[in-house]
């Protein structure tokens, strides 16, 4: 398949035993293919005692008490990859790359939860997503699209990404009333406007993560504990990461027809990765491991910002 993608994704390459964090350490429970699973117990890796089935039937593989993958050696390297010569599962292999695929077009990209991937995104100077014309039948689909590509204009000319930000939230309000009322050949006529700080108040959006979401790491809570803002990110690496979650979101929101609640939810995540810490590139990662990775703990926060509504 034909998958289109940002400028950077062809760059990326895994830092294996150099990485600074690895995936293999994030905490996650990762499930293991069949096929893979079958191989695995040819090559003696003793891979049905380092794995169990979980609850909705899955076989993942156990971690060890530091959350760490069991076959992680010393090193930073994977001893399954090493002994089969290259081969790793499906979710492994694909990491940290995440595919969509729509009505008529599929995209690929990288996840800013891989240090190495987050450098890359966030050290792009010029716009990685020249192109994002998509075609499709789907009326809805299409609407969000053009909406999209005039959001990324709208964030490569604004100098300030803050007020960007604001902006975007602003516009998916626009939308949503032109959707609602059937509207979506106005969609050239939805204006981005600076209406102030959207709400949730960031120390009652973080007390609702502390509460209603899966935490994985010490460190996260901590830093969600903490109601100081520790402002952090360049113009720049904040412009990076703000078109990072646009690419990524924008467009889901043609499975629930709500786009301000897509836009409010891309200016969460933004608006927290900002204030969590004095180290940006960490504070995306941690956002990504913690929210964007976890399925339950982005229906949780999007539910939320529904209600907010
Ligand atoms: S986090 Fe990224 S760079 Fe590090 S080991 Fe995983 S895929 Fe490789």
């Amino acid at each position: 398949m034909n998958y289109l993608r940002p400028n950077y994704y062809d760059a990326f390459t895994c830092s294996a035993g150099r990485c600074t964090d690895s995936c293999c350490r994030a905490g996650w429970l990762i499930p293991l293919d069949a096929d893979t699973f079958e191989h695995y117990k040819t090559v003696g890796a003793d891979i049905e005692s380092n794995t169990f089935t979980d609850s909705d039937g899955d076989r993942v593989f156990n971690l060890r008490p530091d959350r760490s993958c069991p076959y992680l050696d010393a090193d930073g390297l994977c001893t399954l990859y090493t002994k089969t010569d290259g081969r790793l599962c499906e979710i492994c292999s694909k990491y940290p790359r995440f595919f969509e695929e729509y009505d008529g077009f599929s995209e690929t990209g990288l996840s800013v939860s891989c240090p190495t991937a987050a450098a890359l995104i966030l050290s792009q100077t010029d716009n990685p997503y020249p192109d994002l014309r998509r075609e499709t039948s789907d009326e809805l689909l299409g609407f969000l699209c053009r909406a999209r590509e005039r959001t990324m204009k709208m964030i490569f000319s604004e100098p300030d990404p803050d007020a960007a930000m604001r902006k975007l939230v602003f516009y998916g309000g626009e939308l949503q009333e032109l959707i609602d009322y059937g509207e979506l050949e106005l969609v050239g006529e939805a204006e981005f406007y600076d209406g102030g700080e959207p709400s949730p108040n960031l120390g009652e959006a973080k007390r609702f993560i502390l509460e209603n979401t899966e935490i994985l790491s010490e460190r996260w809570r901590g830093l969600l504990k903490n109601d100081g803002e520790n402002a952090s990110g360049s113009p720049n690496e904040r412009r990076n990461y703000l078109t990072y979650l646009v690419y990524r979101y924008f467009l889901k929101a043609v499975n629930t027809e709500d786009i301000l609640t897509e836009c409010r939810f891309i200016g969460l995540l933004y608006r927290l990765a900002e204030t969590l810490c004095g180290d940006y590139a960490e504070a995306v990662k941690l956002v990504s491991r913690e929210i964007e990775h976890d399925d339950e703990n982005v229906a949780a926060l999007i539910d939320y910002l529904a209600k907010e509504e």
